[in-house]
């Protein structure tokens, strides 16, 4: 049976740093669909093209566009063992597409850890958010600078900041994640599969409840 992690929470709470160094540590593949898409972006693919103006608004890119391509991405040779999910569901209907997928895929999602942090604390991360051009590392001009300004400490690739971590579409981002994610909390607890991260923490004060999280499962 493969193992499925879903991250769950707000733009800005420490998803995509956390999965990093989780899936390397538990040697799961690491799915962020918010890279997917900018993959996508960046390669002016059709996909892209049709997701484009969602992502800048801050709004959902719609659920059958993003399902497809979820589906896709677990179907390579690296999910063979699992996945940490980032990012995906992020709406009733893709949580019960992805129990779909992965009954197809013999696999079961085993822990939902949210991550939680108050809204003042998501607008200040996103404003100093600097992401790696290459493979989307992520950094904090203040809380996770780089060692070298202006590039990855991993891949060297150049840093930019995104155009959605405006603090318009911020806003907007986490009025979304209230109105269309934040249902997915209930969701998981009525399934006993969700665990309440304090994501206020040092990032590896985080990591280190992530873990034990987890492997409680
Ligand atoms: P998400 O994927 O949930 O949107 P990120 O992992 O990209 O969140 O983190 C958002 C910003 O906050 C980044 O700039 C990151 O370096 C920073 N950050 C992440 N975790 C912490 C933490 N525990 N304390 C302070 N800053 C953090
Ligand atoms: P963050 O790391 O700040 O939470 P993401 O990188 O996960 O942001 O997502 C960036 C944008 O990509 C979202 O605002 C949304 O437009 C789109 N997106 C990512 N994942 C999904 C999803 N599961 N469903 C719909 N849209 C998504």
């Amino acid at each position: 049976m493969r193992t499925f992690i879903v991250l769950l929470g707000p733009p800005g709470a420490g998803k995509g740093t956390q999965a990093q160094i989780v899936a390397e540590t538990l040697q799961l593949a690491h799915i962020s669909s918010g890279d997917l898409f900018r993959e996508n972006l960046k390669g002016q693919t059709e996909l892209g093209k049709q997701a484009q103006d969602f992502i800048n608004r801050g709004e959902l890119v719609p659920d059958d566009l993003t399902i497809a391509m979820v589906r896709d991405r677990l179907q390579r040779p690296d999910c063979a063992q699992g996945a940490l999910l980032d990012g995906f569901p992020r709406t009733p209907a893709q949580a019960d597409a992805l129990t779909e997928m992965l009954a197809d895929l013999d696999g079961k999602v085993v822990c939902v850890p949210c991550i939680n942090v108050p809204s003042e604390v998501l607008v200040e991360r996103l404003g100093g958010r600097w992401t790696c051009r290459a493979q989307g590392h992520v950094y904090h001009q203040l809380y996770n600078p780089p060692k070298e300004t202006g590039k990855c400490d991993i891949d060297g690739s150049e840093l930019y900041q995104r155009d959605d971590d405006k603090p318009e579409t911020v806003a907007n981002r986490i009025r979304v994640y209230l109105a269309q994610t934040s249902p997915l909390i209930e969701y998981y607890q009525k399934r006993g599969l969700l665990a309440e991260i304090d994501g206020t923490q040092e990032i590896s004060a985080v990591t280190a409840d992530l873990l034990a999280a987890i492997r409680k499962d």
